[in-house]
């Protein structure tokens, strides 16, 4: 069996010391009798696989102690519907900057609850770069201002945190978090879909500070409820258990890695050997994204003839370096190098792209 780089943008590759790990206890999990899997949420095994997930990720993030964690169902796009149901009144202000395809999203999930405010984008540009923080036009009465800290897409990434006031800042973090140090208590929610750099697709976390989540918000489901799923531990009907286990086996192994300073490091490293490999082809690979908004998660890049994509997919994939196929709303390529992606799988890809380049340049 040979596991390729997988450069997917999500789900993406996972560490194979977690699959392992996840083999090795599928079938019975630490003398349970059975699969963690097929045990009840509320039992003391799951109690404990979920607890040991949550505090994991707090001391991965530091999450201060006044900010609730919650493991949820509904992926990220579920986040952006509940945030303006949960956060703001009927109709009420929300600020939301524009810089890629899930800003957008977040936008249209918004719209029926909020009066959405678009106080910066990039979108006339092509989504290229992060707009100013001087040129926004913030509301005076917004219910909080929403960013999009990495576009997953467009490859766009906040590399400053914006001062947004006293008004809470929620940010999708679903293909930046846990990549960098991060100071939670500037924002007022940080979430994210799992399925880039926390685990397999079907979980979310949403990290929330607790005096918003006091807010009336707007008539919904106890369901629908952030304070209803904090106040029952995320556990107000049956979570996605497997998901939840894998995730805690993700954190684990990232502090056992060095924790998210280790990843910043080496995040680093890797992105900026696929931008020197890019901007120095001469014009064979071409990134448009202006240099100091460039995402160190997702590197999305053309070759100077659409006719040469083909060929540079499929002997790429003969080289052991899969899903680099960009997405269609951008085409080209699109390489996804999150935490579980090793430094070597980025200096394989680095190398075939130079190759290619000689080949066909
Ligand atoms: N936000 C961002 C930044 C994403 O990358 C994605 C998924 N690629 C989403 C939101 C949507 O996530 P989900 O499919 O989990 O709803």
């Amino acid at each position: 069996m040979t596991r390729a780089y997988n450069f997917s943008a999500g789900p993406a590759t996972l560490p194979e010391a977690v699959l392992r790990q996840a083999q090795a206890e599928m079938l019975e999990w630490h003398g349970a009798g059975a699969s963690i899997v097929e045990l009840s949420h509320r039992g003391p095994e799951f109690l404990q696989v979920a607890q040991e997930a949550e505090a994991d990720l707090r001391a991965l993030m530091s999450i201060p102690d006044d900010y609730a964690v919650l493991f949820l169902q509904g992926g990220a796009t579920s986040q952006q519907a509940l945030i303006p149901l949960n956060f703001a009144a009927p109709g009420q202000k929300a600020d939301y900057v524009l810089t890629g395809h899930w800003g957008k999203t977040a936008i249209k999930q918004a719209k029926p609850y909020v009066d959405v405010n678009v106080a910066a984008s990039s979108e006339a540009d092509g989504y290229r770069d992060v707009p100013e923080r001087g040129a926004w036009r913030l509301s005076d009465d917004a219910a909080y201002v929403h960013i999009t800290a990495n576009e997953t897409i467009h490859g766009v990434e906040f590399r400053d945190i914006p001062d947004v006031g006293d008004v809470p800042l929620v940010a999708d973090f679903s293909s930046s978090i846990v990549s960098e140090p991060l100071d939670v208590s500037k924002f007022g929610v940080i979430y994210a879909g799992a399925q880039k750099n926390l685990g397999p697709v079907g979980v979310s976390v949403a990290i929330i500070r607790r005096d918003l989540l006091e807010r009336a918000g707007q008539p919904r489901a106890d369901i629908f409820t952030y304070a209803s799923h904090a106040s029952k531990e995320s556990m107000l009907n049956t979570p996605p258990t497997w998901n939840w286990y894998l995730a805690g086996l993700v954190f684990k192994w990232m502090r056992a890695q060095g924790g998210v300073e280790a990843f910043a490091a080496s995040n680093q490293r890797k992105s900026a050997l696929l931008y020197d490999v890019i901007d120095g082809s001469g014009g064979f690979y071409r990134n448009e994204v202006a240099a100091g908004a460039r995402s160190r998660m997702n590197v999305p890049f053309f070759l100077k003839d659409e006719a040469l994509d083909k060929p540079f997919l499929a002997e790429a994939k003969a080289a052991g370096l899969i899903s680099l196929k960009g997405h269609r709303a951008l085409g080209g390529m699109r390489a996804s190098i999150y935490n579980a992606m090793p430094e070597a799988g980025v200096e394989a890809l680095a190398g075939f792209m130079r190759d290619f380049q000689q080949r066909n340049g």
